[in-house]
């Protein structure tokens, strides 16, 4: 069943509902009252009679009974047998149809005959001139009643429909308003998903309610996944090219060993020195990119002291490389919270490419600011001009490509360096003067 429909039938039937059951309370409530001030003016009538017989009992009975004769009604005395007595006094005979009934309890009812015409009829036992018990019976036709019964009734359901009709419009009207922009969405979404399409949807002109809400969030989330899309997609090309070139140098002196190897034995250890140096640069890239996908995981975090984190790694660069490092710190112990093996990577990123772009000393500092530590790394190398700044935290990015190729980059240290901080909630920037050096920036909130 359609949403639409769905709406409409729920609330047209929820209304029909409450005013089926108020309109049916209102009937059978004034019934009641009706029908029990009828019962009640009779009961009156009836005692009136009865207080009267005895005080005058030596009025005639019929003149007397007479007087108290209701408008549509009957009064009539049943002996202990059932059998009517004189006087009887009704003004149309076809009112003796009711029931003659002797009763020791005074009794109070509304009755209804063959025709379905409802009568009121109280009989008391009273003490009569011969000195018997009798049954005094009033009978009243309550003839007006049936009419305004049926008076009320066609109001009631004149009123039923009109609260009925307006409600089934206002409700179709209601969903039709509710369901356009949901519809509209969907067509959005069934034609992105047809046509391999990044459509979003206008928003102008809308007031800003939940639906508006929805359409945005929409926007939002149709904008980021092209976005991605298109970042998989530019990683996917760049990967393939950067591995096309090792790929093809070492086929190419694959098919030289192949011609000239067996003849020109110098060939040979160019060849294999060659192959061995593409394959190692391939395999450094393949496992940076499964570095870059594996940091995207959030990794145990623990409290790690970086001061002499970064004393150690200084330690094993200056063993490793003839270079000068200096580290200067103004506290003597701070921590973070994190994953040790990540943050100890973005520190080799940052000093190994200090290393391979600069010659002079470099400078390592570490500065603690409000709830922040910051780790410097600062060298006085080639540095970069200043457009490049940004970009080279993008995949693949680098400055001068031969001679970042030449150093063994991959353009994909600074990338990993970024996403791992970022997933520490810190930063990592760089400030650079081009021929004079480069100093990076990384941003870690305290522990
Ligand atoms: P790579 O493997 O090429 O070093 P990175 O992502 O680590 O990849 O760096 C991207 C580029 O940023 C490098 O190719 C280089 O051009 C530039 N770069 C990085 N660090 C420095 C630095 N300390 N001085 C100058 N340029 C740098």
């Amino acid at each position: 069943m359609k949403l639409k429909t769905k709406i409409q039938l729920f609330s047209s039937l929820f209304i029909l509902l409450i005013v089926v059951l108020a309109n049916a309370s209102i009937y059978f409530l004034f019934y009641k009252i009706t029908t029990d001030n009828e019962v009640d003016q009779l009961v009156g009538q009836t005692n009136a009679i009865v207080e009267t017989i005895k005080e005058n009992p030596d009025l005639p009975k019929s003149e007397l009974l007479h007087a108290f004769l209701p408008a549509n009604g009957i009064i009539r005395i049943v002996d202990t047998e059932g059998k009517e007595r004189t006087p009887t006094i009704t003004k149309n005979p076809d009112y003796r149809n009711i029931a003659l009934e002797f009763s020791h309890k005074e009794s109070q009812e509304i009755i209804s005959n063959d025709a379905g015409e409802k009568i009121a009829v109280i009989s008391k036992p009273v003490i009569w001139e011969d000195g018997e018990i009798v049954t005094l019976q009033v009978g009243n036709y309550l003839l007006s009643l049936e009419e305004t019964m049926r008076t009320l009734l066609y109001v009631l359901v004149f009123a039923s429909l009109m609260i009925i009709i307006p409600t089934v419009i206002a409700g179709n009207l209601l969903s039709k308003f509710i369901l356009a922009p949901i519809k509209k969405l969907m067509v959005t979404m069934k034609e992105n998903t047809k046509q391999g399409e990044w459509k979003t949807i206008d928003v102008n002109d809308r007031s800003k309610d939940e639906i508006y809400e929805m359409e945005t969030t929409y926007n939002e989330m149709i904008s980021q996944l092209k976005d991605n899309f298109e970042k998989q997609e530019l990683f996917v090309s760049d990967a393939s090219h950067e591995l096309k070139t090792p790929i093809a140098i070492i086929k190419s002196y694959a098919q030289l060993l192949e011609r000239r190897g067996k003849s020109h034995p110098e060939v040979f250890n160019e060849a294999v020195e060659a192959i061995d140096s593409e394959s190692d640069r391939m395999q450094q890239l393949v496992e940076q990119m499964l570095l870059l996908a594996k940091n995207k995981e959030a990794a145990p975090y623990e409290a790690i002291e970086l001061v002499t984190l970064v004393e150690k790694i200084i330690q094993t660069f200056t063993k490793a490389y003839d270079r000068k490092m200096m580290f200067n710190y103004e506290v003597s112990s701070v921590q973070v919270m994190g994953n040790v093996d990540q943050i100890e990577q973005v520190i080799y990123i940052l000093l190994d490419n200090a290393i391979k772009y600069s010659e002079g000393d470099i400078h390592v500092m570490l500065f603690v600011q409000a709830h922040l530590v910051q780790i410097k790394v600062m060298d006085k190398g080639q540095g970069m001009p200043e457009e490049d700044e940004q970009l080279i935290f993008n995949r693949f990015y680098r400055v001068d490509k031969s001679r970042a190729r030449a150093s063994g980059g991959t353009g994909l240290g600074l990338s990993i360096a970024k996403t791992i901080t970022e997933l520490h909630e810190g930063t990592l920037s760089v400030k650079s003067i081009q021929g004079e050096g480069s100093t990076f920036t990384m941003e870690l909130p305290l522990k």
